[in-house]
């Protein structure tokens, strides 16, 4: 039957007027006839759908018994029943309700108020409303079944996109899950969005659209407003908090359910593009199923960056909570020292209480974010998901040790050396770089069954007692052990500062002077051992040609090559995946560790199967921990989130566009005496007026940058290089917060 015969033999509505208004689960018409307006609304026929239509129409009654807001009101047939089934389709008509949509106004702090206690106000007629048709009810929009939506987020094309989406499914396990049960539970309207409310002379006047009713917890009616009008706003938080202070001001909320809203609040915006995606598979070409997907984007991107500790303590303080406190400072660094020696040093003059981390953010204790552009192990991101939950799926699985066969080191395996050259076809798992660089040096002692190793000037590689000996870096400092008998210490080869303009004869003249040594120790030397970037050298890059020198000079008396790719490897470079590729060379033996775990303890030594064959010489190699399920299941994670996200190609991008900023940085200030290195992993040298290594301002720079939370370190014989080595989250809005505020500083200090 034609809508109009619906209207006329249902409703006696006659010569009206029809526009189609589209829905998620119904098509709606707009109904214009002399006896007024309305909407009729037809859903397709099943016996559940009824059951909830019966519920809605109840609970529409039972909300319009509210005084001065205007709410869709079901309109009985002449028959005198709130809906008719015709065919397969069941039909409603409904009142009209006037109004300018939330969409449509300016969000004023007295309109978001009154949103706030318009949606109290209705809380209070229906919340505690009992229909068994609405508390059976499942949908993906109930955020007490936000994990239903987990289904979806493969229609997310972007993988960095689902990152961050599976980053909050992960949040809410560890977040809300656990107080669940402690939540009030009933009937809430369940989508105040801004086209669902309407408002009349800049107040919250009524509301339509009861579709996605659920019998859920009350919290979720703030948190599902709040999202639609912290869309497309510079401080979403701030214009959050005048819709949770209207609404506690008439239902009053509690401490466990402000609590979780910070991450009820990303729940639904999740809830919001997992459909979105998923609907776009279906309806490519519907502007209404998507209507929210970008500006839900935008502000989840937004949202990660705000520290959850800020939002739950700004929710509480609106409210009249108690904040949490943050650690007294000085009663923490007591309890360090009493049981934490000294010689762990702490970063920044004013040290930093951390809390938690997403991505290329850190949440500290006092609820301001750092972006973090200095921890280069979390290559990925901290608190990868993908990396997460490999960790804690195969730990609730299995975790055992090199003894046993398992799937996990056999894949791991065979995935991380398909990332080598084929002559590179051993791996030794451990559980650091320190524990690989150790053990790499006795592996070419055993092979060549020579004792010394050369080393770079500036060199680190680790805290063993081996580590150490290989690392001028620390022997040479004070209360260093000084350089021992089998060492050989030779210049740190380096185009800036070398005199040199070309890196090529940079290259030539290094390799010319290790070449001299190598021949006084002829037949001596097991191994050579380098970094290709210098990382406690100062992020100094060596000049390309030095090592293919140098290695074939050590291979020719007999001794063994080692690239340590403990900081550069796994694509931080961009270029290339490892630094001994950027440097056009092969080692024999890679040492790895730091990113290749995302922070999980991980280490290895990858060799030639020769080496591997002269260590195997009867004595067990075993390692507790080395190379254990848990461990492969990570690496393997690390592997492929850096396919999938393409974070190689995005260090080369970003790290590019770093660079040509930190450049023009350079132009300017004449305390930037040189910008190196490769992808995102960058030095900054600051000089003096006489050009000497400026540790004071490095130091000064830091500590700035550290107060208008952005983490760098400074590094270097020196400490005068300001190093720069992000997660490869790390994005070209970041690249800009960090160089305006480094230019900050220069710019004022050329003030004085
Ligand atoms: N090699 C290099 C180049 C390093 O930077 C480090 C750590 N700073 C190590 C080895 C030792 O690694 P770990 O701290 O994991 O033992």
């Amino acid at each position: 039957m034609h809508i109009e015969g619906i209207l006329n033999e249902h409703y006696s509505l006659k010569e009206v007027k029809m526009s189609t208004l589209e829905g998620y689960d119904s098509i709606n018409y707009k109904i214009e006839s002399k006896d007024g307006v309305f909407v009729l609304k037809q859903t397709a026929f099943s016996e559940e759908i009824n059951k909830l239509l019966d519920a809605e129409n109840k609970i529409l009654k039972k909300a319009n018994t509210l005084e001065n807001y205007d709410i869709s009101k079901v309109i009985n047939t002449d028959e005198g029943q709130p809906k008719v089934i015709v065919e397969e389709n069941m039909y409603r008509l409904l009142s009209y309700v006037e109004g300018a949509f939330l969409a449509d106004v300016n969000h004023t702090p007295e309109l978001l108020n009154s949103l706030g206690g318009f949606l109290a106000s209705l809380d209070l007629k229906i919340f505690s409303e009992h229909h068994s048709a609405l508390k059976g009810k499942e949908t993906n929009w109930d955020l007490k079944h936000f994990k239903s939506n987990y289904k979806y987020l493969e229609y997310i094309p972007n993988a960095k996109d689902r990152s961050l989406v599976d980053y909050f499914f992960l949040q809410f396990d560890e977040h809300v899950v656990p107080v669940q049960y402690q939540l009030r539970k009933g009937i809430i309207h369940n989508d105040a969005n801004d086209w669902n409310v309407l408002t009349n002379d800049g107040l919250v006047s009524g509301i339509i659209d009861f579709g996605d009713m659920c019998h859920s917890w009350l919290i979720n009616e703030v948190a599902i407003a709040m999202c639609y009008v912290m869309m497309n706003k510079e401080n979403p938080l701030e214009i959050g908090l005048e819709v949770i202070k209207g609404y506690h001001e008439k239902f009053p909320l509690k401490n466990e359910e402000i609590d979780i809203l910070y991450y009820l609040i990303a729940a639904r915006l999740c809830t919001s593009v997992c459909n979105s995606a998923y609907a776009k598979t279906l309806k490519p070409d519907s502007d209404y199923i998507t209507v929210s997907e970008k500006p839900a984007w935008d502000l989840l991107r937004k949202w990660i960056a705000i520290n959850p500790i800020k939002a739950k303590n700004q929710f509480r303080k609106i409210v009249g909570l108690q904040v949490i406190a943050p650690n007294n400072k000085d009663l923490q660094l007591q309890r360090r020292s009493k049981n934490i020696s000294n010689s762990l040093s702490m970063s920044y003059d004013n040290v930093i209480e951390m809390h938690q981390a997403a991505f290329q953010y850190m949440y500290e204790v006092e609820g301001n974010t750092f972006l973090d552009a200095y921890n280069n192990i979390m290559l990925v991101g901290h608190a990868h998901p993908k990396v997460v939950r490999a960790a804690r799926k195969t730990m609730a699985r299995l975790n055992t040790n090199t003894r046993y066969i398992y799937e996990e080191l056999l894949s791991y395996s065979e995935l991380l050396l398909s990332k080598f050259p084929k002559h590179l076809n051993k791996v030794f798992f451990v559980n650091s770089g320190s524990a690989a660089s150790d053990l790499a040096i006795r592996m070419a002692t055993i092979h060549t069954k020579k004792e010394k190793i050369m080393v770079l000037e500036n060199g680190y590689h680790g805290n063993s007692k081996a580590g150490i000996e290989i690392s001028p870096y620390k022997y040479n400092q004070k209360g260093g052990p000084g350089r021992q008998q089998h060492i050989i210490e030779t210049q740190m080869p380096k185009t800036f500062g070398s005199g040199f303009d070309h890196e090529i004869d940079a290259a030539n003249h290094y390799v010319k002077n290790t070449t001299e040594q190598i021949s006084t120790h002829e037949n001596e030397i097991a191994a050579f051992i380098a970094e290709p970037i210098v990382g406690c050298g100062g992020q100094v890059p060596l000049p390309k040609g030095y090592l293919k020198g140098v290695y074939s000079e050590i291979r020719a008396q007999g001794g063994v090559c080692i690239s340590d790719e403990v900081q550069v490897g796994f694509g931080r470079l961009g270029d290339s995946f490892w630094g001994f590729e950027m440097l056009e060379c092969e080692p024999d033996m890679v040492i790895i560790g730091k990113p290749m775990g995302n922070g999980h303890p991980i280490g290895a030594v990858v060799t030639t199967d020769k080496i591997a064959t002269s260590f195997d010489n009867g004595l067990e190699f075993f390692s507790s921990f080395g190379g254990n399920p848990v461990s492969c299941a990570i690496g393997k994670a690390v592997l492929e989130v850096i396919e999938e996200e393409e974070l190689q190609k995005h260090a080369k991008t970003v790290g590019n566009y770093l660079m040509q900023c930190l450049k023009e940085l350079q132009t300017q200030y004449p305390q930037i005496a040189d910008v190196r290195g490769s992808g995102l992993f960058i030095g900054v040298e600051i000089v003096d007026n006489q050009g000497n290594p400026n540790k004071k301002l490095a130091s000064k720079i830091k500590n700035n940058l550290r107060e208008n939370h952005i983490l760098i370190g400074t590094d270097g014989p020196f400490d005068s290089v300001l190093k720069i080595k992000p997660p490869l989250s790390f994005s070209q809005n970041d690249v800009d917060e960090l160089t305006h505020a480094i230019a900050a500083v220069l710019s004022g200090l050329s003030k004085v």
